[in-house]
């Protein structure tokens, strides 16, 4: 057998035993309140993932990511750089929907990263682009709001995978204030480039955050407002 099809055989199938495990997942409360879970959808290969909040009431019915307004926001700007939304992937940080669409809350988030770690491990995208806050703080480890750090490429490492992270506002915060939703088409815009663009060196480790050691680097980014470095 052909080794990339093998190879590609066996991602499908890990990215499908993950899907089965997240379905019936009950690390944390919010599997009493979903009507199903979301994992997520797209190219298993993709180059490009998108990371967003958490399902909506039209995503726990449909257990798709990204079907409302936002979606159709999200599959223009996508159709503006030359994709479309299966040859990418959508996922979400809470794979199951928070009541009534309130904010994730952190031992929910702390319960589900899990899911999208491995994920991101499976998958192995080129560039992951946060939407929103929770994505943006939970990948970069950094508390640092998506108003100060849009649009601003990082070189991390995700677990195993070294990822350029590239954060922009939330397709849903976009839709009813015109100068967010011109600055995501703005940042929208640099996702080609950014996706042709060769990985550093490997030898410059030092370079490549860890993410999600928080207090770290909450304490960093305390010490560079006070100009300490
Ligand atoms: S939100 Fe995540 S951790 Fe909580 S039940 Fe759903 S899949 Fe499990």
């Amino acid at each position: 057998m052909d080794a990339v099809v093998a190879a590609n055989e066996s991602l499908v199938s890990e990215l499908a035993a993950l899907n089965s495990a997240v379905s019936t997942c009950r690390s944390c409360r919010l599997a009493e309140t979903r009507t199903q879970a979301v994992f997520g959808s797209g190219d298993p290969d993709a180059e490009l993932m998108f990371v967003g909040e958490a399902p909506g009431f039209h995503e726990d019915q449909q257990g798709l990511p990204f079907v409302g307004a936002a979606g159709k926001l999200l599959e223009r700007l996508l159709g503006e750089i030359g994709l479309t939304r299966d040859e990418v992937f959508i996922g979400n940080v809470l794979k199951c929907r928070p009541p009534g669409n309130r904010d994730p809350l952190a031992d929910e988030i702390e319960a589900c990263q899990v899911h999208l770690f491995r994920q991101i491990e499976l998958i192995q995208p080129r560039v992951v682009a946060t939407l929103g806050n929770f994505a943006t703080k939970l990948l970069s480890g950094d508390p640092t709001g998506i108003t100060r750090v849009h649009g601003r490429e990082r070189d991390v490492r995700l677990g195993q995978t070294r990822v350029l992270l590239y954060p922009i506002y939330h397709p849903a915060a976009a839709l009813y204030t015109q100068a967010m939703l011109r600055v995501l088409e703005e940042d929208f815009r640099r996702l080609p480039e950014l996706l042709g663009r060769q990985q550093a060196p490997v030898n410059s480790v030092e370079a490549v955050p860890e993410p999600l050691h928080s207090e770290e680097l909450a304490a960093e980014e305390a010490e560079r407002q006070l100009g300490l470095f």
